[in-house]
């Protein structure tokens, strides 16, 4: 029995009067890879942003590698953390995002040997062997020296993909990682993403990369409206959904 990384109970959000999240339910287990697919609009951005305590929520608990996410329990009641200890209980994950928000006037390695250093206080020998090892399994080993504006979109997904997994991650987030490339970029980074998979590392990814979740996800979900209209490994998911919303969603987006 596999160890849930990400497991969320009961959660609900609102944006004022409009509820954005509605009883979300949902197992992560370790080494696998989850991807969120669904129209815009649907929650899946607010879900992974709770998930790393970037928003908050307002009912039900969200854990992930056994911590309580933004919250400590004391005698038997939540209370939030204040930023410096919410920052440090976020330390088992990280985060990729649509638009990279690499440091600009950073060189890639720079980038990523910023927070292990600033954050973690590791040597900076230490950082940024470290770094050159995740830049090679990137494939950007020549680039260490640049800065991102030099650099092409593809390039600079991978850069923060890096630098995510400078801290040690044990659960990777993506939020739709490559809608802002070119349509050519898009292969060398979900073919960085396929490593990962492969070597155990726990995902959760927000795409519209329908061939791409296919093949690497365990298991897919499908939200609508703020809420998980229904969720299984891909050949379930994908070939025969049982919901309508599912089924009208897929109809739209499974071109061949
Ligand atoms: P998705 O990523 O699936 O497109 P989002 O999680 O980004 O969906 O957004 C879900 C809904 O919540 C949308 O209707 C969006 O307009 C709304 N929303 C998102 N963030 C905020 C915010 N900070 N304030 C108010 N409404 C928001
Ligand atoms: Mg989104």
């Amino acid at each position: 029995m596999k160890q849930p990384i990400v497991q969320i109970t009961s959660v609900a959000k609102s944006f004022g009067t409009f509820q954005v999240l509605t009883d979300i339910n949902l197992t992560v287990e370790a080494g696998t890879v989850c991807c969120l697919i669904g129209p815009s609009g649907a929650g899946k951005s607010t879900l992974i942003r709770c998930i790393n305590h970037l928003e908050k929520v307002d009912r039900g608990r969200i854990y992930v590698n056994g911590k309580l996410v933004g919250y400590k329990l004391v005698n038997g009641r939540l209370h939030e953390m204040k930023p410096r200890e919410a920052a440090r209980n976020r330390a088992d994950t990280a985060m990729v995002f649509q638009h990279f928000n690499l440091f600009p006037h950073f060189t890639v390695l720079g980038n990523i040997t910023e927070a292990p250093i600033q954050v973690r206080k590791d040597r900076r020998v230490e950082a940024e062997a470290y770094g050159r090892e995740l830049l090679h399994r990137v494939g950007l080993s020549d680039k260490e020296n640049a800065y991102p504006h030099e650099l092409s979109g593809g390039q600079k997904q991978r850069v923060a993909i890096a630098r995510a997994l400078a801290m040690r991650p044990k659960l990777l987030l993506f939020d739709e990682p490559t809608s802002a490339l070119d349509p050519e970029l898009v292969g060398e980074v979900l073919d960085v993403m396929r490593s990962l998979a492969r070597e155990g590392q726990t995902m959760v990814v927000v795409t519209h990369e329908m061939g791409f979740a296919r093949e690497v996800a365990d298991k897919i979900v499908f939200m609508d409206g703020g809420a998980i209209v229904e969720a299984g490994p891909p050949t379930t998911l994908l070939d025969s959904p049982k919901m309508p919303r599912t089924q009208a969603f897929l109809s739209k987006v499974l071109k061949y």
